[in-house]
């Protein structure tokens, strides 16, 4: 197993298709991405970021060693909350990168087991909006 993590600051020389919204992004957001987690693949890093639901793929840069995909937080577009995937071209491992900034919301979503969230969503469909009445039909099915 490799110790040696990928620098997130070395492509301030880089130049791609991709450079100027990078320029925007990183002037709005002065973004402190710190080691979160490593993954053995490209397969393994998709799915543990479905499964994290909390990001939208915003951007990718081709750079000279890795390949990174940059992450807003898909909930709101004013959270600080960063996400980054750096992809080194000699290997099949994935590194994500998190910003120290928590998310400045609630997070949606959360806590409710999809089957759960289907039913209140077919109920608020018919028109069953108070949390009683939902909690009730709920119980019922
Ligand atoms: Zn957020």
């Amino acid at each position: 197993m490799s110790s040696i993590l990928p620098e997130y600051n070395s492509d301030a020389t880089s130049s791609d298709d991709a450079e100027n919204e990078e320029e925007l992004f990183t002037k709005r957001v002065r973004s402190n991405y710190i080691f979160k987690s490593k993954f053995d693949s490209r397969a393994e890093s998709k799915s543990e970021v479905l499964a994290q639901k909390s990001w939208l793929q915003r951007f990718t840069k081709n750079l000279e060693d890795d390949k990174r995909i940059y992450y807003n937080c898909k909930w709101s577009r004013k959270c600080p909350a960063k996400m980054m995937l750096i992809i080194p071209h000699n290997t099949n491992e994935v590194f994500q990168y998190v910003t120290d900034a928590a998310h400045n919301h609630k997070i949606k979503e959360c806590g409710l087991p999809e089957v759960t969230k289907a039913a209140v969503k077919k109920l608020f469909d018919v028109g069953v909006r108070k949390p009683n009445a939902v909690l009730k039909s709920l119980r019922e099915q």
